[in-house]
């Protein structure tokens, strides 16, 4: 039987991060995927240039049922520790919005840089290798079964990703090993994703696919300021996807299509200045003209702004800057960009990762229950969590 110190289970972002910590440390390290190349997610994320950190990384911008745990981890590796890497790398990067740090070329150099310090830390990768299960006969070890034999080692690191984008062969590894040893999982659902309409609301909107526009949404308790795009399914864009992650199943999203402005005054004050305008034309000052001509079509309003008493105006400024309305799900794995919920982060040390209950069973990246907002925060989580495994494993 083979023998290694640490099987890594997953070649993405937090297992190859892992196992290059855990190399650098003199541990025999080995690293198994099923897919035929490493960091897959990494080479198509951030529209194939990767964000690859956020400056502004703060346990405040992660969801979790349990919010403090997430704070060790990012205090411990942050994203200086990351850019430090990518710049000893030569590889150029820009600050794109938000605190957001996208490479100026490609993706795949993050991808290679992570491969060179795997190779550097002497760590073994096996592509192309499917893992049947996972034993522990002894308290000492485990047995990792793969489709090419059984490895001994004493410490396993579970980082095989969660449930979104399935064509790119997710599988539900992770969750199973988490019940198999008595784990819990927190219930998971589709994050950062796209939101979508019943019929009705579709035929009312579909004129509008393809606008985009600045807003501010706010679902549940939170609130983000970004771009909206109508879409042929309902909303997407960076401000909805943010808001998925706290919308539930029943709710109302709450949409400010003119942030900052009081729409329905500047009405008024158009209405006494240059009464002969429509109210379209002033909306479209704000607003791109179709969007600005749907809205005040669904108002009924008919005539100039001089025609309209104050109470029309001020429901046509409500429609824009307090536009109510319920998606009735979301697009799901498809296209969802990362999987809230996972291993529940009470059953694990916030310093090594570890399941209290089974010593050398260690969960990392985004199996995890832990998920950032969108804007490099969950490759930020995937480097923290992965590092630190790899200093105690
Ligand atoms: C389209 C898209 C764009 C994104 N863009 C960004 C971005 O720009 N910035 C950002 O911060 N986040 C982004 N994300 C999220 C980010 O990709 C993930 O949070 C991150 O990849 C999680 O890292 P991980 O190592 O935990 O899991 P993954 O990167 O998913 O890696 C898991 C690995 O485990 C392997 N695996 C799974 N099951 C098995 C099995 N049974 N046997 C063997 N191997 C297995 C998989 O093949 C995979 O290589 C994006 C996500 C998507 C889908």
């Amino acid at each position: 039987m083979e023998e290694f110190d640490v099987v890594v289970l997953g070649a993405g972002a937090a297992g190859m991060m892992c196992a290059i910590e855990a190399g650098k440390r003199g541990r025999r390290v080995l690293v198994i995927d099923h897919a035929k190349a490493p960091g897959e997610k990494i080479r198509i994320s951030g529209g194939g240039r990767c964000n690859f950190t956020n400056v502004h990384t703060a346990p405040d911008r992660f969801l979790s049922a349990n919010p403090s745990f997430c704070i060790s981890a990012l205090r411990r590796y942050r994203p200086q520790d990351f850019i430090a890497l990518v710049d000893a790398a030569g590889i150029a990067w820009h600050e794109k919005t938000l605190g957001q740090l996208f490479c100026d070329g490609s993706a795949r150099q993050i991808i290679d840089l992570l491969l060179e310090h795997l190779r550097r830390a002497g760590v073994q990768l096996r592509l192309e290798c499917a893992v049947r299960g996972v034993r522990r006969p002894s308290a000492g070890g485990f047995e990792v079964e793969t489709m090419g034999g059984t490895i001994a080692c004493s410490a396993v690191v579970v980082a095989t990703g969660g449930k979104s984008i399935p064509k790119m062969g997710t599988t539900g590894l992770g969750y199973d090993l988490a019940r198999q040893f008595g784990v819990p999982l927190v219930e998971t659902r589709p994050a950062l994703v796209p939101l979508t309409f019943d019929t009705h609301l579709l035929q009312q909107t579909q004129a509008l696919a393809g606008v985009s526009t600045p807003a501010r949404v706010a679902a549940g308790k939170a609130a983000f300021e970004e771009a909206l795009l109508f879409t042929h399914r309902g909303l997407s864009g960076p401000v909805i996807l943010q808001a998925s992650s706290y919308w539930r199943e029943g709710q109302a999203i709450a949409l400010d299509l003119a942030p900052g402005a009081d729409v329905a005054a500047e009405l008024k004050a158009e209405k006494a200045a240059q009464g002969r305008q429509s109210p379209a034309n002033v909306l479209a000052r704000r607003l791109p003209r179709r969007l600005a001509q749907w809205i005040a079509e669904g108002q009924g309003l008919k005539g100039n702004l001089a025609d309209q008493p104050d109470a029309r105006l001020k429901a046509l400024g409500a429609a824009v800057n307090q536009w109510v309305v319920k998606p009735v799900g979301s697009e799901g794995y498809r296209t969802a960009e990362v999987t809230l919920g996972g291993v529940d982060t009470r059953a694990l040390n916030s310093r090594t990762m570890m399941a209290e209950a089974v010593p050398g069973l260690h969960f990392v990246g985004e199996v995890v229950d832990v998920t950032g907002w969108l804007g490099g925060y969950n490759f930020q989580w995937a480097w923290a969590s992965g590092w630190c495994a790899g200093q105690a494993v």
